[in-house]
């Protein structure tokens, strides 16, 4: 039988962290989920000044962090969540080729603070989707355009060239490498994503090109496209001060419940959090 953890905590921030460090205190059976520990929002700062007892840059941060989570023994998942899926009481977690089952979710999946492409929001799920693993496959000889955020996410690129016919890649970062010989690169970032009933074409510099569907491939995936009939409000999940969410048994903690984005605020909902997904799981057991 499929195994069903505790809780799974999806990303790998400050906030998933603390999520996971506290599930594993608390002795719950825990899966953290996420492409990496620390990615690069948690390095990003100049000089960490607001989080008691550090002082130092973002690296010098993520390498405490670091030797913390190896000192503690709290293990990481390494994939990306694609969708996460109320299921008789609990959730199932799609991560590319794997499913996770869990009886509750803390999602800690950051914010992206570029903020949306006008029409990105509009047009998601009628041409726009964040997943080139699961809905690649619906673009074949199809013309598509990719938003490539970082040189990470090159492969998944290549991926969609294998499929479609063409694909329109934006890149705004310097020198994109890319071998498929029907990627077209595009410097920046497009304006705008337009059509009717789905998306028709891509805007850049007042030009118009054709596409049958925007991937946008970055680090965060929005609560909005991880998780249907979750309450959010623009980019943020809707949190109780508990952590929970208009969902039974699914916690939100860290920059995706809202400002201020700071590391302190991200740690300690991650916390509160998991103490809220052990209350939840310990008054469904009592029932
Ligand atoms: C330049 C810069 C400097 C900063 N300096 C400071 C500072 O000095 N002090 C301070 O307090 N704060 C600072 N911040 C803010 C701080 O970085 C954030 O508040 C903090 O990182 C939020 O942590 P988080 O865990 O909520 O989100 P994030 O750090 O954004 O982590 C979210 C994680 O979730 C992962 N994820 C997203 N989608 C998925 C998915 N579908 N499946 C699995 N994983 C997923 C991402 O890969 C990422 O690793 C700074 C931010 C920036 C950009």
């Amino acid at each position: 039988m499929e195994k069903m953890y505790d809780i799974a905590v999806v990303g790998g921030g400050i906030a998933g962290y603390a999520a996971a460090l506290t599930a594993k205190n608390l002795g719950l059976d825990y899966l953290w989920l996420a492409p990496e520990a620390f990615g690069e929002k948690t390095r990003a700062a100049e000089y960490v000044r607001n989080y008691p007892a550090f002082s130092g840059d973002g690296a010098a941060f993520c390498s405490a962090l670091e030797t913390q989570r190896t000192r503690e023994g709290v293990a990481l998942t390494r994939a990306r969540a694609d969708g996460v899926f109320a299921q008789g009481g609990g959730y199932f977690i799609s991560a590319g080729q794997s499913v996770f089952s869990a009886r509750t979710v803390v999602l800690a999946t950051g914010v992206d603070l570029k903020g949306d492409v006008k029409g990105e929001r509009e047009f998601f799920g009628r041409g726009v989707s964040y997943c080139a693993a699961c809905d690649g496959a619906l673009y074949r000889g199809k013309t598509i355009a990719a938003v490539v955020s970082s040189p990470r996410y090159e492969e998944e690129a290549e991926y969609l060239a294998s499929i479609a016919a063409r694909v329109h890649c934006f890149c705004p970062y310097k020198e994109p490498h890319f071998k498929a010989e029907n990627i077209v690169v595009h410097a920046g970032v497009p304006e705008a994503v337009e059509g009717g009933a789905r998306v028709e074409q891509i805007v850049k510099n007042h030009k118009t090109l054709l596409v049958s569907g925007v991937f946008f491939l970055k680090d965060c995936t929005p609560a909005r496209a991880l998780c249907g009939g979750l309450e959010t409000d623009g980019a943020h999940i809707v949190t109780n001060k508990d952590g929970s969410t208009n969902l039974p048994g699914l916690f939100a903690a860290g920059d995706v419940t809202g400002t201020p984005y700071q590391y302190a605020k991200a740690a300690g909902e991650g916390l509160v959090a998991a103490y809220s997904a052990r209350k939840y799981l310990s008054a469904r057991k009592n029932r």
